[in-house]
């Protein structure tokens, strides 16, 4: 599940995308409201976090244009505006939730989780490929009957690799999906993780889905 971000306090941002890749979420940020339009017309999310102030393009003339444009794709807005009429006047423009900061991580979290349930095309809460099986919600993984005991990090990447299946990775996607930043000059980090990953979901199986692509990446498949 894909999650963008339209934001222009990097901080908050930065701490949101944090806490959204920690539950499992892939996600984007957009730091003025051009780019969040554009990003928001151009990729596939599964949700998007709208913050109402935002440099060059606002919140509301953001959905707006979504909505008129028939995208659909749930939005839920993040704003300091707390006045009644800002949050109604939200919700009239197609928003599917408004919350006010200061917020609560863990009420966003449960309140993301409620609208993406609505929405269970763009939502597996189960990822599955061959016999391996990762539970986004309860935070587990398993191959068959045998339980993996994952890092966040090593479920994360496993998730986005799951939810990218059959898409050859390269390490520059997985270490800014998974880590958030570029590790330009020591992209070592990225092939250890996937080492470690290994040794847990393909070493004691018989069928491997994790594979390397020699000079591009890596990709999960159940093709040999
Ligand atoms: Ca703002």
């Amino acid at each position: 599940m894909r999650i963008l971000i339209i934001e222009d306090e990097q901080k908050a941002a930065n701490y949101l995308k944090k806490g959204l890749m920690e539950n499992g979420f892939s996600v984007d940020i957009a730091n003025d409201g051009e780019d969040g339009l554009h990003l928001a017309t151009t990729e596939a999310y599964s949700l998007i976090i709208l913050d109402v102030m935002l440099p060059i393009r606002g919140g509301w003339s953001i959905i707006k244009e979504l909505r008129d444009g028939g995208n659909d794709v749930p939005v839920i807005f993040l704003s300091a505006r707390d006045a009644v009429h800002d949050r109604v006047h939200g919700l009239e423009l197609g928003a599917d939730d408004y919350l006010v900061k200061p917020y609560s991580f863990s009420e966003l979290l449960a309140r993301i989780r409620i609208i993406l349930r609505r929405h269970p095309l763009q939502q597996p809460e189960v990822m599955r490929i061959g016999d391996l099986e990762l539970d986004l919600v309860r935070h587990k993984a398993r191959r068959g009957s045998v339980s993996l005991d994952l890092t966040v990090k090593e479920f994360q990447l496993l998730a986005l690799m799951l939810r990218r299946r059959g898409e050859v990775l390269s390490r520059t996607t997985i270490s800014e999906q998974v880590w958030g930043i570029n590790f330009d000059s020591d992209t070592n980090v990225v092939d250890v993780a996937i080492r470690r990953l290994r040794k847990k979901v393909d070493d004691p199986f018989p069928f491997k889905v994790i594979h390397t692509i020699r000079g591009v990446g890596y990709v999960l498949d159940d093709k040999a």
